[in-house]
């Protein structure tokens, strides 16, 4: 009963995907340069401003990273579902999940109602 067209979706998701992809290599190219800074700083002054701002940039970076990799799985999880005829179903109550919430999300796996009505989990 889905009107979803596969190839269409299979093609939003690939594009999401190496979107994806690439972002994580920006990401872990630009961390690794921070923690290079990090370790070519001198360690005796732990007030050192840009020490700090580094470590903080660092932050944000490792919690970018993680997110994204995240997305990945749920873009993978949902090619399988597309796959599998599952996708566009609400995974708790079974609805079919709003056309504008998979144009803006292709990985949701939960309607509106049930994603608002979740946990702290965006998909
Ligand atoms: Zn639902």
């Amino acid at each position: 009963m889905t009107t979803h067209d596969p190839d269409r979706i299979h093609d939003t998701l690939h594009r999401e995907r190496s979107e994806t992809v690439s972002l994580i290599d920006q990401l872990s190219a630009r961390l690794d340069a921070v923690i290079e800074a990090t370790a070519d700083s001198s360690s005796d002054d732990e007030h050192d401003p840009e020490g700090s701002t580094l470590a903080v940039e660092r932050g944000h970076l490792v919690a970018q990273l993680e997110r994204s990799r995240v997305r990945l799985d749920e873009l993978d999880a949902a090619s399988i579902r597309v796959t599998a005829g599952t996708y566009g179903q609400c995974e708790n109550c079974g609805s079919p999940i709003a056309e504008a919430r998979l144009e803006a999300l292709p990985a949701a796996r939960l309607c509106i109602d049930c994603a608002s009505r979740g946990s702290a989990r965006r998909w």
